[in-house]
């Protein structure tokens, strides 16, 4: 692989037009650099802090595979059972997991009722898993009867994992419901390295946190592979993004995902995958490295992969028992580009309205105020985010100066809020330094208002607002009022910004 200052070149296929080259502009702050790989040739000049080499890797388990493949190409290749492929090649796929929820699932079951007929059974009853999530909480008849929809469905099918939710007025009394499904899936065993998985939700990437194969589906594949367990997929080149250096206090992954989509625009990645190394991934929690994962699909991304280590794999002891074999890019793949980060110089940031690559250094944005914080999602919203949260609620000892919601991903997130005591604090739980900060009572978990929803979904922008939020979009419309305004942001730059009521630099609180 050239390691080589970019001259211009032609244009690759992936800058569609003059906005997109606007896109590829860097700012004065880019801790960034690109590598030409002999497939690519990219127009951008360097703006480059060159960081350490990359920590020496494992080397890869091949198998019957003979050519030097990346990870995604190598998992494609075993779940495809050939010996080779390449990146553009259409292979079917025998599918490992597939997962769907209350919005996804309806449709997807209609499909597969219709192609393969009303009394037809599911390839595989254990691999299938449905998992109600987005709108629960509500009175809204049409959302209500999804969920009936797809309980009707697993006691037809005999579905031996539905993460059932019976009872809304007291969600701790459904001891099936999980919550979100992609942390739901991580949480409950079912993220294993090497394996494919599949979902009716674009942010089904998350999983690649796990070092497996993991994308979002539409209703018409999902009701394919719900009959056969399989799907023709496209192979995606890989962009590696290798980050190095210690990865400052006031950091977090959404920084260095909002970063990167920063870097290379929401059409940067479309159709291709997201290999993520480093000295600092590998330092990064499985949590973590699901914030990074998650986002992929805001550059495009067809799916974003982690290498499993040994993080990933003291994850998993409690939570699998099933066996998996974990796959390495080999050391002579071929990726498309490779982008350099040294994460030491990186500053907290925010993905301004209305694009996740609208970004800014959150000091930069320091007079917009705000009226409210949400902290949720399966990108903000996981144990760790919450700790986040409570780390620079009880640092400042102040009260938040604006309404903050509080919406925990899963049930196992809403206990650890209630039980697990935040390092530093003098023995405190998050949900009692949250209390003392005036925050809202932390909700019952689900979507919440990620996804904006039905009317009477908690914290649904019904107004014109301007909202920081842990989540992963913040297109018109998407947390409800189309004129509403999103300021996606890391847990501690939510947080900060609850304490002023205006979008605010954690380091002033955290320093
Ligand atoms: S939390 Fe938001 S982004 Fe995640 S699955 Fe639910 S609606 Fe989608």
């Amino acid at each position: 692989m050239a390691s080589s200052a970019i001259s211009a070149t032609p244009t690759p296929s992936f800058i569609a037009n003059q906005k997109d080259l606007r896109r590829f502009g860097f700012c004065s702050t880019s801790q960034f650099s690109i590598h030409k790989c002999k497939k690519s040739a990219i127009p951008i000049k360097i703006m480059s802090v060159m960081t350490p080499q990359q920590s020496e890797r494992r080397s890869a388990t091949t198998g019957s595979v003979k050519t030097a493949l990346t990870l995604t190409e190598k998992i494609l290749a075993r779940a495809s059972e050939k010996p080779q492929l390449s990146p553009g090649e259409n292979v079917w796929v025998n599918v490992d997991i597939l997962m769907t929820h209350d919005v996804g699932g309806p449709g997807s079951i209609g499909i597969f009722k219709k192609e393969f007929g009303e009394n037809a059974k599911v390839w595989n009853r254990e691999k299938l898993l449905i998992i109600p999530d987005h709108y629960i909480f509500t009175s809204d008849e049409r959302a209500n009867r999804n969920v009936d929809i797809l309980r009707d469905f697993c006691t037809e099918q005999n579905i031996k994992y539905f993460y059932d939710i019976k009872d809304l007025s007291n969600f701790k009394v459904n001891p099936d419901y999980k919550g979100v499904c992609h942390v739901a899936l991580a949480q409950e065993g079912h993220c294993r390295p090497g394996e494919v998985l599949l979902g009716t939700d674009s942010h089904t990437c998350t999983a690649g946190a796990f070092g497996q194969f993991a994308t979002g589906i539409g209703h018409t594949d999902a009701g394919f592979v719900m009959g056969t367990g399989k799907l023709l997929l496209k192979v995606p080149p890989t962009l590696r993004f290798v980050m190095d250096g210690e990865m400052p206090d006031y950091l977090l992954a959404k920084d260095l995902i909002l970063q990167i989509i920063g870097e290379i625009s929401v059409s940067g990645a479309t159709y291709k995958a997201m290999e993520f190394t480093g000295t600092t991934v590998e330092s990064l929690t499985m949590e973590e490295r699901m914030t990074l994962c998650n986002m992929v699909v805001e550059a495009g991304g067809k799916n974003g992969v982690v290498p499993a280590d040994s993080t990933t794999f003291k994850y998993l002891e409690d939570k699998t028992s099933m066996g998996y074999e974990p796959v390495y890019s080999d050391e002579k793949a071929s990726f498309l580009s490779e982008y350099r980060f040294d994460v030491s110089k990186l500053e907290p940031l925010v993905a301004k309205p209305h694009l996740p690559d609208n970004r800014a250094l959150a000091r930069e944005c320091k007079d917009v105020k705000i009226d409210r914080v949400y902290i949720g999602s399966c990108t903000g919203g996981k144990t760790e985010d919450f700790l986040a949260a409570a780390k620079v609620f009880q640092a400042s000892g102040k009260k938040v100066k604006v309404p903050t919601f509080l919406v925990p991903a899963t049930q196992k997130v809403w206990m650890d809020v209630y039980t697990l005591l935040v390092p530093g604090s003098g023995g405190k739980t998050c949900s009692q330094i949250f209390e003392e900060a005036g925050c809202d009572t932390p909700a019952s978990p689900s979507c919440g208002a990620c996804l904006g929803g039905p009317k009477d979904i908690f914290a649904r922008m019904n107004e014109p607002m301007v909202c920081v939020s842990t989540t992963n979009r913040n297109f018109p419309g998407r947390m409800g009022h189309s004129e509403g305004q999103i300021y996606l942001a890391s847990p501690y730059t939510a947080a900060a910004s609850a304490l002023t009521g205006y979008v605010t630099d954690p380091r002033e609180f955290l320093q």
